[in-house]
């Protein structure tokens, strides 16, 4: 039997790499040039990608043999969806398997934005003891809104709950129901605005969604608002939230995703009253190796025309 060729080019966690390879030639070319993806494509019948790699029409177009492209994770904004379903090549994501892993990271941010834990550990490691400097806010009877009520969001909101937060939600399309079910109270994006004292955003990159948290929505905000972003940087306007920190109106944020990534050492990055991670939202083991097992299995049931549980186009 004829082996498919699949291309990886973000890397993949050995769980998925040994499924792919019980029935595919399986080449890794993490971290591939654009123009060496451009020059090598036409070879594979499908690519195994992240974030990173960039499917624009240009690679579809020299994809000669392509059928299927995985995404290891969720985000699909860095493959151009219109091109695939031009060359008929099908795209499938992993969407279950690093909800966990961005929900937790999330309330870590929001711990560490609260207590500004990074800066203590920071002051530590210098010889300073800034305990007097140090005193944060609890997360206890405050208002988290969440916007974008997913499975990410759904999980934050889970966790917020148990923390004793009130959790408000915006989510066009959720529910009233649903939302309650899932543990928030559904309100309009401008009493969520209005009333959050923490705000974390778990919806996608669109062109809808960019440039969404700029000067209009900041200003809505309570003075003092918190703001997490695990979702995707290009959704929060990065230098309308820079005026916004320095006016006070936002009293810290702490930002996973950048608009740029990696984004060196930008205005954002370097804003005291920032923390900022290296885009780390699936990175867990666990989420990895789930990542891997999902989108091996889902590509070669792509390759084989099966059916599908996350057909993205
Ligand atoms: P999901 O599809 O389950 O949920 C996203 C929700 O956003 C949907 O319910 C959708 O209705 C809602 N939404 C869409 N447009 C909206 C708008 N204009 N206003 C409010 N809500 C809107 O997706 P998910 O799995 O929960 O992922 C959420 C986000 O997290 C995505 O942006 C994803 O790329 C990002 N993510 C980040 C990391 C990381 O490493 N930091 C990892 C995984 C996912």
């Amino acid at each position: 039997m004829t082996k498919y060729k699949i291309l990886i080019t973000d890397g993949l966690d050995e769980t998925g790499q040994s499924i792919l390879r019980e029935s595919a030639i399986v080449d890794d070319k993490t971290g591939i040039s654009a123009d060496d993806l451009l020059k090598v494509v036409s070879e594979y019948e499908a690519l195994i990608v992240r974030g990173r790699t960039k499917i624009t029409a240009s690679v579809m177009d020299a994809a000669s043999s392509l059928k299927a492209i995985g995404r290891a994770g969720v985000g699909v904004d860095n493959i151009d969806l219109d091109a695939a379903k031009k060359h008929n090549v099908t795209v499938v994501n992993a969407p279950m398997s690093t909800s966990l892993a961005v929900a937790e990271l999330t309330f870590g941010l929001l711990l560490a934005v609260a207590r500004e834990i990074p800066r203590a550990d920071a002051g530590m490691k210098q010889d300073q003891w800034l305990k007097k400097e140090l005193t944060g806010v609890e997360l206890n009877g405050k208002t988290l809104g969440v916007i974008g009520y997913g499975r990410i969001g759904a999980e934050v909101g889970k966790r917020a709950a148990a923390f004793g937060m009130n959790v408000v939600a915006y989510d066009p399309l959720v529910s009233e129901d649903e939302m309650q079910k899932r543990g928030a109270d559904p309100v309009s994006i401008q009493d969520l605005y209005a009333w959050s004292d923490f705000i974390s955003l778990h919806l996608p990159l669109s062109v809808q969604t960019r440039d969404m948290i700029g000067p209009l929505a900041f200003s809505q905000m309570k003075d003092g608002v918190r703001i997490v972003c695990a979702a995707r940087g290009g959704i929060i306007d990065e230098a309308a939230l820079i005026t916004a920190l320095d006016s006070g109106k936002v009293a810290g944020a702490a930002l996973d995703v950048f608009a740029t990534e990696p984004p060196g050492l930008t205005e954002t990055v370097s804003h005291p009253r920032v923390i900022a991670t290296p885009h780390i939202g699936a990175q867990t083991a666990e989420a990895q190796s789930r990542a891997s097992e999902d989108i091996a299995n889902e590509v070669l049931s792509a390759l084989r025309g099966e059916s599908l549980r996350w057909k993205v186009a």
